[in-house]
């Protein structure tokens, strides 16, 4: 019997009778994190990490109906064993393991193989099948490490300041900001947050992610002359707005995998473009398929016709699950969505 299977509403478990990151409201939702293709509002119930409550509420309000385990916790539902296992792409982001007459499923939601310091890293599961994310998943996407990718960030920052102009480093307010901010050099000058990603700092913060202090870029006039060593993080929906007036003159790169395309920083009409991402890179996609063990691999957002068949060229079982994720995350959070 498969434990996971594709319905309109979202991937479901008939034997559990749940969905796993549904992509319209149901009555029980089980959650691997809180990006908004992932986690969205209207479900009756949710079941997330003790990780993802503190986003969860800020993202979808203070009063949704939410239940919390800790990683590898298991609970029974209706004879399905469910535990959560960390997947490295963002504050409490999970795989959700399955197992049912023993058979074992993992669905990794989004995930990423470099541990980062602002999440718990990527632990793979056994499993029978495995169903996985394809984001990144063409031979052509290999990230360099991250240090280099921070060091290139401070240098652009301190080339700004030394042409006094301010940098304006565009890049999802959940998770890539944070790890931005977690990764770069706070002693290079004071660092100022849009509104949508404040809260986020606040919740990684409580959490214990060291995350430099960050001051409320509405607070500055255009005048003031912080602003000319600043570093300003904001979402890309910030960009063009009136909001990013008051900075005047700037530079301004995007932070994201899609920018080992020339053509996207192009199209994002930015200055600069890092290229850093949550999700996995090619070689960390086999990676993490080869550490399950799974004979059979369900396929899901991203290149999956490329995935899929280069791991039957390996002899796996492998198909492509339709789903509605991949549009990550640029929405406004619950409070302060505008500033
Ligand atoms: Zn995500
Ligand atoms: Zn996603």
């Amino acid at each position: 019997m498969d434990l996971v299977i594709a319905r309109p509403d979202g991937l479901y478990c008939p034997p559990g009778d749940f969905y796993i990151d549904p992509w319209h409201p149901v009555e029980r939702s089980v959650i691997t994190h809180g990006h908004g293709d992932h986690a969205r509002v209207g479900n009756g119930h949710y079941l997330a990490t003790s990780g993802s409550a503190g986003i969860l509420r800020a993202r979808l309000g203070a009063d949704i109906n939410l239940q919390t385990l800790e990683y590898g916790e298991v609970i029974d539902h209706h004879g399905v064993k469910l535990s959560f296992h960390p997947a490295g792409h963002v504050l409490g982001s999970a795989q959700v393991r399955l197992e049912y007459r023993g058979e074992v499923w993992v669905a990794s939601g989004d995930y990423k193989v470099e541990p980062d310091g602002t999440c718990t890293p990527f632990e793979p599961v056994r499993c029978h099948t495995f169903i996985t994310e394809s984001t990144f998943g063409l031979p052509i996407y290999r990230w360099r490490p991250q240090a280099e990718i921070f060091a290139e960030v401070n240098e652009w920052w301190r080339a700004n300041q030394a042409r006094g102009l301010a940098s304006v480093l565009y890049s999802y307010a959940f998770g890539k900001a944070q790890r931005l901010l977690h990764g770069l050099d706070p002693e290079i000058g004071p660092i100022l947050a849009h509104g949508a990603v404040e809260p986020l700092n606040r919740v990684y913060r409580e959490a214990g992610i060291r995350i430099p202090e960050t001051h409320y870029a509405g607070d500055f006039k255009k005048s003031d002359p912080t602003l000319r060593q600043a570093l300003i993080i904001a979402p890309p929906s910030a960009g063009g707005s009136t909001w990013i007036r008051r900075f005047g003159e700037h530079s301004d790169a995007f932070a994201s995998g899609w920018m080992m395309l020339r053509g996207t920083r192009r199209r994002r009409g930015v200055d600069r473009g890092f290229v850093l991402s949550d999700h996995a890179d090619w070689p960390g996609l086999l990676w993490a398929i080869e550490q399950t063990g799974a004979e059979r691999v369900m396929v899901t957002h991203g290149s999956v016709a490329t995935l899929v068949r280069y791991l039957r060229d390996q002899g796996l079982d492998a198909q492509g699950f339709t789903t509605e994720y991949g549009e990550e995350d640029d929405t406004p959070v619950a409070t302060e969505a505008q500033a």
